[in-house]
């Protein structure tokens, strides 16, 4: 499926104030047109991209990569007709004709103009009219109008090639949009879903909204939080000490496991892998391998924090709760902290350890063991 984008561009519209165009006026560190085009070169269902320009502005136009640049018309319907006319080379499968004023248009109603398609010759966004609807001369309200069954148009106006070719051919000028030289063709346009963003900029105002908008919405994309919990549990058998968090503790029992048995250690590399989605301990580094046989728990946190970077991301906090009635953490858990925020290369008022019991119910209850609950934040650089 070869799915265009038709971006009209030609306008010398000044209404937004300064001397030049508004789609060459600078918004959120980029022209408006440089916005518009991304908007559909970065969609994943629109194969080509041509903007329709004024010859005064090629030399802008052509500090857009990846699209193709037509001369427009003394109108919009010329300028859109000079745009279909210069893809029928190699005529897509359907049209997307956008108005380059509306930097803000979203994937999701990109997507709803192409799904609409599928079923219809044509297909358009809009939002239904809210506020109350006025006529009114020389500053005062002469009537009202029924806002039942209005809408506010927006852009991108789809269509499939042939048909609406056709239209523009046969169309004598002067229409409002594509959806009106549609119609007048006899072809039926889907009403697709809206979105209040995909502003058009027209007054002064529009830019400080729209440079708004855009940042927000590029902080969001780059915003990649994720988040991952652990839990372990190791039995005691005969011992003088525990090794919690990566610290020697002097106890009258011992933890009993493969490695070190370190179940707080175990728990947050657990959690630090949940986060990456990349399986566990005993995946990393399986019990049946004689080489991890009393190994020290760093070894795993160590790998689990080399992953995070291989990945993109940075460990933000970590979190650890023990779970046991003996040995007392309380008195431990500051060098714990030191000794995990070392190994993770973190500070230490972003790394917790803290204790509870489980008031002498169940396993850790009767101290047959202690249990551990781990989670991390990860942030992508
Ligand atoms: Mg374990």
């Amino acid at each position: 499926m070869e799915i265009a984008a038709l971006i009209v561009a030609a306008g010398r519209g000044t209404r937004a104030g300064a001397d030049l165009p508004k789609q060459w006026r600078r918004v959120a560190g980029a022209t408006v047109a440089q916005h518009s085009v991304a908007a559909f070169r970065g969609h994943p269902r629109v194969t080509r991209c041509l903007l329709v320009i004024h010859p005064d502005d090629e030399a802008l136009a052509r500090k857009i990569e990846g699209v193709e640049l037509v001369h427009g018309g003394a109108t919009r319907d010329a300028s859109v007709r000079a745009g279909l006319e210069a893809l029928t080379g190699h005529a897509p499968d359907q049209v997307l004709i956008h108005d380059v004023a509306r930097p803000m248009v979203s994937a999701d109603v990109i997507n709803g103009v192409i799904d609409a398609l599928v079923t219809s010759p044509g297909a358009a966004p809009a939002l239904p009219v809210t506020d109350a609807l006025w006529h009114g001369a020389d500053g005062v309200v002469t009537g009202t109008q029924s806002r039942e069954g209005l809408f506010r148009a927006q852009t991108p106006q789809g269509f499939h090639f042939e048909p609406i070719l056709a239209a523009h051919r046969a169309y004598t000028g002067g229409a409002a949009d594509d959806v009106e030289v549609a119609r007048m063709a006899g072809l039926d346009v889907a009403i697709t879903m809206g979105d209040e963003n995909n502003l058009k900029i027209t007054t002064p105002g529009d830019f400080a909204r729209a440079d708004r908008l855009i940042r927000d919405k590029a902080k969001e994309l780059a915003m990649d939080i994720r988040m991952g919990n652990g839990f372990d549990v190791h039995a005691f058998e005969d011992g003088d000490h525990v090794i919690l968090c990566g610290v020697r503790i002097p106890h009258d029992r011992a933890l009993k496991g493969h490695s070190d048995a370190d179940v707080g250690m175990h728990a947050l590399t657990d959690a630090i892998y949940g986060a990456l989605a990349e399986g566990d301990i005993g995946q990393h580094f399986p019990p049946s391998d004689p080489q991890w046989k009393g190994a020290e728990s760093h070894i795993f946190l160590r790998h689990a924090v080399e992953l995070v970077a291989s990945h993109g991301f940075r460990l933000s906090n970590a979190d650890v709760t023990l779970i046991c009635e003996h040995p007392k953490i309380g008195p431990h858990a500051d060098a714990m902290r030191a000794e995990l925020a070392k190994i993770m290369g973190l500070d230490v008022d972003r790394v917790s350890v803290k204790a509870t019991t489980s008031e002498r119910l169940g396993f850790t209850g009767r101290s047959e063991g202690i249990a551990s609950l781990a989670s991390a934040t990860l942030i992508k650089d």
